[in-house]
C-alpha cells in the first residue's frame, strides 16, 4: 500500500493488537476501518466517566478552531475514492481524513503534532488544580510512560481519543 500523501511504500506496525500502516516518508499514519474505534474502546477503559468531563471542560479551553486543511487525498486502499476531512472533535483544530468507501481513516504527521501539543495543555492546566486533577495527572504521566518505547505516535492519538469518543459514536 502506498502512502496517500507523498507515495512512499507503508510499513505495517502492530499497536496494542491494531494494525497500523506507518509512511516512513512522511510519517502520516493510516488505521485500516474500525481500527481507531478498537484505540479509542481500549483508551476508554483508562479513566472514569467523571474524569473524562473534567477533561473535556479542560479541552474547552485549550482547543482553538483553525482554519481547515483542504488537501485532497485519496484512498490508499480504494485508490480512486477521495478521502473526506473534518475537524476532529468539531473544533480541536486536528484535521483528519476518511475514506467515505471504506472507512478507514488517514492522519498526517504536522496533525499528530497538534495532539501532542494538546496532551502538553492538559499537563500545564492540570498542575494549577492538582487537588482537583492530580489523579487524572498521574495517569496523564503513568500512560505517557508507558508509551515510551513505542514507535507509533498514534499512541498519542488514541490516549486523546479516551476524551474525545463522540467522534466515534
Ligand atoms: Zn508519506
Ligand atoms: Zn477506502
Amino acid at each position: 500500500m502506498k502512502c496517500p500523501r507523498c507515495g512512499s511504500g507503508l510499513n505495517r506496525v502492530q499497536y496494542e493488537g491494531v494494525r497500523i500502516e506507518v509512511c516512513p516518508g512522511c510519517q502520516g499514519e493510516w488505521l485500516h476501518p474500525g481500527e481507531l474505534q478498537k484505540i479509542v474502546e481500549h483508551h476508554g477503559k483508562v479513566f472514569t466517566p467523571d474524569e473524562i468531563a473534567s477533561l473535556d471542560a479542560v479541552n474547552k479551553e485549550i482547543f482553538t478552531a483553525e482554519k481547515d486543511d483542504r488537501d485532497e487525498l485519496n484512498c490508499p486502499c480504494c485508490q480512486s475514492m477521495r478521502m473526506e476531512h473534518f475537524n476532529y472533535g468539531d473544533t480541536s483544530g486536528i484535521i483528519l481524513h476518511k475514506c467515505p468507501e471504506c472507512g478507514g481513516v488517514w492522519t498526517d504527521k504536522e496533525q499528530l503534532g497538534k495532539v501532542e501539543r494538546v496532551v502538553d495543555g492538559w499537563k500545564k492546566r492540570l498542575r494549577q488544580d492538582s487537588k482537583k486533577y492530580g489523579s487524572i495527572l498521574k495517569k496523564v504521566e503513568l500512560k505517557e510512560r508507558q508509551n515510551l518505547d513505542k514507535a507509533v505516535s498514534i499512541s498519542h492519538f488514541g490516549f486523546v481519543n479516551a476524551v474525545l469518543r463522540r467522534f466515534c459514536e
